[in-house]
């Protein structure tokens, strides 16, 4: 399908307040401390109202890929840099400064190492909740290939919130996704999270505008609530480059209202829904709203 080259009054957004605020004072431990957020490298258009309502996304090992997905920007190689072993200690010392409710852990996939980082990812979360009991984390993970023993390693580490992302609906997955990933395996991560430790909170997301249709869109959302998925995103697919996937539609701010709706009906415990929502998006505010509440 032909590229839209017009963008949408609604996709625009102003650049966050950075004096007195929450997120000014982010930013300096940021770079004080040297961490990596997805937040400032994607520049991510919800920085100010993520920050300010106290939820961040950081990056655990590494900034190099080993797959490739047709949607995402992060760099690939199939030999990245072994991970930095004392991150997890570092990112707990880092997080115990930082004036955060909630922090959303996320990586690269590490298809080079045999667990696929997952003990890396699984001590990260340990360190902090030695450090900051009280801080609620999310982990947004690959799929590890399906290994079970990760999986397990993980489900059981201490966090509130499993997530994975379905990224789009099941015809469109072999265009939009690394070919190693794929619709059955990521429902099948899903629901072994939610087997594994049934106290975890299950959540992924869907990016639209790539051509998928209302009906394909319903049906992923059943499949994910049919192995327990709790939260979900859906926001609009963005070309990050002219060598990415092509945008197919802008979906409406109404249309992204309706689905929230829908996917309430159906019963997810929280959905959000809007061009700029990002899986993380206010990740913290929504559990807490809808959770902890
Ligand atoms: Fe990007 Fe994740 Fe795909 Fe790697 S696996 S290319 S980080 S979306
Ligand atoms: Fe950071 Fe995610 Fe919020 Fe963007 S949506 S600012 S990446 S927490």
């Amino acid at each position: 399908p032909s590229e839209k080259t017009w963008k949408p009054q609604w996709l625009r957004t102003v650049a966050p307040e950075s004096v007195h605020t929450r997120y000014g004072e982010l930013k300096d431990t940021v770079k004080k401390l040297g961490l990596h957020t997805v937040c400032e490298e994607a520049q991510c258009p919800n920085i100010g109202e993520c920050w300010n309502g106290g939820t961040a996304t950081v990056m655990l090992l590494g900034d190099t890929c080993t797959r490739g997905c047709r949607f995402c920007a992060v760099k690939t190689n199939n030999k990245p840099p072994p991970p930095d072993p004392w991150e997890p200690f570092k990112v707990a010392q880092a997080l115990a400064a930082w004036k955060l409710d909630y922090v959303v852990l996320t990586s690269v996939d590490r298809d080079d190492l045999e667990d696929g980082g997952a003990d890396h990812f699984a001590r990260t979360v340990e360190l902090i909740k030695l450090v900051k009991p009280e801080m609620l984390v999310e982990c947004l993970v690959g799929d590890f290939g399906g290994n079970q023993q990760s999986l397990e390693r993980l489900a059981n580490c201490g966090m509130e919130v499993f997530a994975h992302n379905m990224e789009t609906v099941a015809r469109l997955q072999k265009y939009v996704r690394d070919r190693r990933a794929n619709y059955k395996q990521s429902l099948k991560v899903l629901k072994s999270a939610k087997d594994l430790n049934p106290k975890l909170i299950t959540k992924s997301s869907i990016m639209l505008g790539l051509g998928e249709t209302d009906s394909e869109v319903r049906q992923t959302m059943l499949d994910l609530r049919s192995v327990g998925v709790e939260a979900l995103t859906l926001g609009q697919y963005l070309r990050p480059t002219t060598q990415h996937l092509n945008v197919v539609e802008y979906i409406t701010p109404e249309r992204f209202s309706q689905w929230e709706a829908e996917g309430l009906e159906m019963g997810f415990l929280y959905v959000a829904s809007g061009p700029l929502v990002r899986s993380s998006y206010k990740a913290g505010e929504y559990y807490m709203k809808n959770i902890v509440e």
